[in-house]
């Protein structure tokens, strides 16, 4: 797709002063493709350089994260926080802790986080970090002294009216009660507002940690209701096997679909009977195993397919709930073919552009993950409303209010698209919409 004329200047100025942020450029340039018509409505926008602004962060901090390891040795990681946008609140956004973090993919995340959060409707801002440390094979001895020393730089940068971070890939809920420990121990502050996906017995909200997954699936579920369907007897298939694959799955399950795969990174698992959630659970949550062992416990119904691809499993609705870029133009074909009729996205940025093109001309109910997976961070929002008010939350009014939620949002993006002539079209609906938010906030705050 072609950029508006307005905005090929700003995505090569993007492109020229940050070389090598592939999945930076790539954030960037889906959302300058959408919000064209935007700015032929609003010239003010142009006028007053806000997509300029909005694409230079507004700080981003390096620094080092050194410790030492169980036999004794000093390592040396590198720590991220990327401050992107604080025009609707305090920054927000995960960290994630994977060996294949760099500048380019805080950054893209950061990018994303600022569109997503504006399209949930609370007051949070745009922000992203993490570290390229590899929690797996690590103690928790070890994951303790990473988190502790990675704190110790970055709680002077944080604050409940400043920063707030959460978890992301590599970032549970042991690493959360480790950097909040920290945290207090440096301040002697129980500030529960500076951080997000806290355990319950000390500043936790209730569905937090299933609000990524069940929102994803209502998300979807609202897309098949829109189209007159549902998830009753469909046969769905989850990348991934963390927290938010895990609970897509239930969600799903309780919503009447069956969901016969998931992975991991060394591999698949098919269980046509629909996958146990408990035993899943257990192994991957628990025992922190591979999927192996899943099918290994499962006896005869399941297999393990080891070093490939999910995707190939034929499947209704796909739900990417792993990582960056999983789905290309190839795999989303091979989706259509194999009779795929809606996509929602629990991950960030699964799906390449071409995949995405791929989805929408064969007419797939197509869920960018801005808007499907936005569910985890407005409960984010929902647990710094408890933490402020020192209140706590039941688990059933929490997840009726994230079930508003995504309603909201679903709502939101029709309206949006249908508003400019693009009708069904999620992408369009979600950026335009994320970014108006944002946009307008920028323009009543002046030049900051
Ligand atoms: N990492 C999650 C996301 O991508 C959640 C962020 C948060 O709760 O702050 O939205």
């Amino acid at each position: 797709m072609t950029l508006h004329t307005k905005l090929q200047p700003v995505y090569q100025n993007v492109l020229s002063r940050n070389p090598g942020e592939h999945e930076f450029h790539q954030a960037v340039r889906e959302v300058l493709e959408s919000i064209g018509p935007a700015l032929d409505r609003h010239p003010e926008y142009a006028e007053n350089k806000i997509i300029e602004r909005i694409c230079e962060p507004e700080r981003q901090i390096i620094f080092r994260v050194p410790w030492v390891d169980d036999r004794g040795e000093v390592q040396v990681n590198r720590g991220f926080r990327v401050e992107f946008n604080s025009a609707l609140g305090p920054y927000k956004g995960g960290l994630r802790f994977h060996p294949s973090v760099y500048l380019g993919i805080v950054k893209f995340l950061g990018f994303e986080q600022i569109f997503k959060n504006g399209l949930t409707g609370l007051p949070i801002g745009g922000g992203k970090g993490g570290s390229d440390f590899d929690p797996k094979g690590r103690s928790d001895g070890e994951v303790m002294r990473f988190c502790q020393s990675f704190m110790t730089e970055l709680y002077r940068h944080i604050g409940e009216y400043t920063d707030v971070p959460a978890g992301d890939i590599g970032v549970g809920g042991r690493e959360i009660g480790y950097l909040f420990g920290q945290y207090k121990r440096i301040t002697n502050r129980y500030e529960s507002g500076v951080i997000t996906g806290k355990g319950l017995i000390y500043g936790g909200a209730q569905v937090r940690t299933e609000a990524t997954g069940y929102g994803c699936a209502f998300f979807v579920d609202e897309m098949l209701r829109a189209r007159g369907t549902s998830f009753e007897g469909r046969r769905v298939v989850v990348s991934g096997s963390g927290n938010v694959a895990i609970y897509t799955i239930e969600k799903v399950h309780q919503l009447g679909g069956r969901v016969v795969a998931c992975s991991d990174s060394s591999g698949y698992v098919l269980d046509e009977k629909g996958i146990d959630l408990d035993l899943l659970k257990r192994v991957k949550q628990v025992e922190r195993l591979r999927l192996a062992a899943y099918a290994e416990r499962r006896g005869g119904d399941a297999v393990f397919v080891p070093g490939r691809g999910v995707w190939e499993v034929p499947c209704e609705v796909a739900m990417p709930s792993a990582t960056q870029n999983e789905i290309d133009g190839e795999t989303a074909a091979r989706l259509v073919r194999g009779g795929c009729v809606a996509v929602g996205e629990g991950a960030n940025m699964p799906t390449t552009p071409e995949g995405v093109r791929v989805f929408q001309e064969a007419g797939v109910a197509y869920a960018p993950g801005k808007a499907a997976n936005a569910g985890g961070v407005a409960t984010s929002a929902l647990e710094m409303q408890q933490n402020a008010a020192r209140d706590a939350w039941t688990f059933e009014a929490s997840e009726r209010r994230l079930q508003e939620i995504m309603g909201d949002i679903h709502r939101r993006c029709l309206e949006t698209a249908d508003e400019y002539g693009m009708p069904g079209d999620y992408v369009a609906g979600a950026n335009i919409d994320g970014f108006r938010r944002v946009a307008d906030a920028m323009l009543a705050l002046g030049l900051i």
